[in-house]
């Protein structure tokens, strides 16, 4: 196909696509499906060659959360019955994130629950991440605590954290219909503080929440203007006890067809196949390998994943190889832009840092 030329050709530049030839990977037919995920597969192989970068989430505070996001189980009068819990203490965190590194994840999330942290939040956290790094030097931490306020950013950096997760989740225009309490701009003003101060930006989408292919398009370019080295595609998990319980949209085809969409438009960066995977590729999962460079391993954060043996069997059964601790993740173009960048003080509107 000319498209899927065109494609492979321009993510081995990393150009974007146009939107219409990112449209065009979404209406491909299912004789097309194996040739998408073939050339999505070279891209990938480019930028990541055949390793698969395993990451480890620890919901550090879970459930009671104020926003009200029509996808979340822990969300403001969720009758899902997850669990629930205030902040784990630094010793409990760091056993948690043993689990994960045991088991071969190189980055740990630490997520919590809630509109956004205080300045408390912060301290607690970086205590846990001291004692996570007390016990894992080498282990690449990623912070997911919300809306970061004034000076929160460049304090968890200061702490240690490497990256900062904050997805866009959904289009601009359909946002309303997914949360009312924050705003898009809300989102994407975090990603930018994030960046600005020195971490390495994740933030990516939520498939299956009833949006048009127009959508999914609109969110992944958004995406790519703010350039995150790691972009998560969920598929959605349709809790009982949210407003989308019941919303069972996607097919393993069409869940393979978005990431590979996902990854013609940010080709260099680390597309990571996150929650639903089990239950939306189903007996697919596999070929999903050849699109993303990076998995989440185990358990999501209020929802059982595969058993982390099944994940690293379906990797070594697709011949490809656990990204160790000593390799870097982002192709060399990209991982030196990790050096933070200096975008505060003189010569612009942010207050110096001293
Ligand atoms: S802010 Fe986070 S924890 Fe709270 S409802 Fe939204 S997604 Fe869930």
């Amino acid at each position: 196909m000319d498209l899927l030329n065109t494609l492979v050709d321009k993510g081995l530049r990393r150009e974007a696509p146009t939107r219409d030839e990112a449209l065009a990977v979404l209406a491909t037919t299912d004789d097309q499906l194996l040739d998408v995920v073939a050339a999505a597969g070279k891209v990938r192989r480019q930028w990541f060659g055949r390793r698969v970068k395993l990451n480890y989430l620890v919901n550090l505070k879970s459930g009671l959360c104020p926003e009200d996001c029509s996808y979340c189980s822990q969300r403001l009068g969720s009758k899902a019955g997850i669990l629930k819990y205030t902040w784990l203490k630094p010793g409990e965190a760091a056993d948690a994130a043993s689990a994960g590194v045991a088991g071969g994840a190189k980055r740990v999330c630490l997520v919590a629950s809630g509109r956004g942290p205080t300045d408390r939040d912060v301290d607690r956290v970086s205590e846990t991440i001291a004692a996570i790094r007390e016990r894992h030097a080498d282990v690449e931490v990623c912070a997911c605590l919300g809306l970061l306020g004034e000076g929160q950013a460049e304090r968890l950096r200061e702490a240690g954290t490497d990256a900062y997760n904050h997805n866009l989740n959904t289009s601009e225009a359909t946002y309303r219909d997914i949360c009312t309490t924050h705003e898009f701009g809300d989102r994407v003003s975090t990603v930018e503080r994030a960046k600005a101060a020195g971490m390495s930006a994740c933030s990516g989408i939520i498939a299956g929440m009833g949006e048009s292919d127009e959508d999914l398009v609109d969110v992944v370019f958004a995406l790519r203007a703010l350039d995150p080295d790691s972009v998560p595609v969920n598929f959605l998990i349709p809790f009982e006890g949210t407003p989308l319980a019941g919303t069972w949209e996607l097919t393993p085809r069409r869940a393979l067809r978005i990431l590979a969409m996902v990854r013609f438009v940010c080709p260099d960066a680390e597309v990571r196949l996150s929650g639903g995977r089990e239950l939306h590729l189903r007996s697919l999962q596999p070929l999903a390998l050849h699109i993303v460079n990076s998995i989440f391993l185990g358990d999501y954060l209020t929802s059982e994943g595969q058993a982390g043996q099944a994940d690293l069997d379906m990797i070594a059964d697709a011949g490809f190889e656990v990204e160790g601790a000593e390799t870097t993740t982002l192709p060399e173009h990209r991982a030196r832009d990790l050096v933070a960048v200096r975008r505060r003080g003189a010569g612009t509107e942010l207050p110096p840092n001293a």
